[in-house]
């Protein structure tokens, strides 16, 4: 697990920045584009609204992983009164190889972006792991187009490459946002949406 603070983040009076209520458009969009197929895990799900949004969208089954129980137990409750079908588990996402199985779709949105340069080539490894061969993991993150330091790290294009420059191929990065809860980053953070395959 890595700290207990995550677990904080979703315990105060509001929600974190990223828990905006609804999923990121990107994702929508990957998802109305009939992206989010057959077995998907959503790496960090936080409250769960990309991998309910991939239940939402056809896909056979699906994961959620987080750090964080009250995340967990707010994504578990949102299947619920939604009516959709979902599994959603507290754990380490730099450890995914201990789900034992393989999804054909990852989704990561806002985390890549949380790990130290050590424990970034771990995340990597740890998606690999749990992806099969030809599968998609689609990532989104900040990029180094969002001005100022507050929040999460920024991360360059050439990181991204380099980070999935060995047993990946990088289909697209293109430029996005995150929307965030209003009062962060005037609403909207910039970011990059990666589409990248496991070889
Ligand atoms: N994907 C969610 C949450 C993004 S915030 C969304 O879009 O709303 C980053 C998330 O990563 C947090 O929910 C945090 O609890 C989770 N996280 C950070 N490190 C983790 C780890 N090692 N294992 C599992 N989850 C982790």
């Amino acid at each position: 697990m890595s700290t207990p603070s995550w677990d904080d983040s979703y315990t105060g009076e509001r929600p974190p920045p990223w828990d905006i209520g609804h999923p990121q458009l990107a994702f929508i969009r990957l998802a109305e584009q009939g992206m989010l197929s057959g077995n998907v895990l959503d790496s960090g799900c936080g409250t769960g609204e990309h991998a309910l949004l991939a239940a939402s969208h056809g896909a056979e089954s699906v994961t959620g992983i987080d750090a964080s129980p009250t995340a967990i137990g707010r994504a578990r409750a949102k299947a619920a009164e939604r009516g959709l079908t979902a599994r959603f588990e507290t754990g380490d996402v730099l450890h995914l190889d201990r789900l034992g199985t393989r999804f054909d779709t990852i989704t990561d949105s806002g985390v890549f972006h949380v790990f130290s340069d050590e424990d970034r080539p771990h995340y990597v490894t740890s998606l690999a792991t749990a992806l099969k061969p030809g599968g998609s993991l689609y990532l989104m993150c900040f990029s180094e187009r969002e001005p100022g330091d507050m929040g999460p790290r920024r991360v360059r294009q050439d990181e991204l490459r380099s980070a999935f420059s060995d047993g990946w191929t990088i289909d697209s990065i293109t430029a996005d946002s995150f929307e965030t809860t209003r009062e962060f980053f005037s609403g909207h953070a910039q970011a990059w949406l990666a589409s990248i395959r496991r070889s």
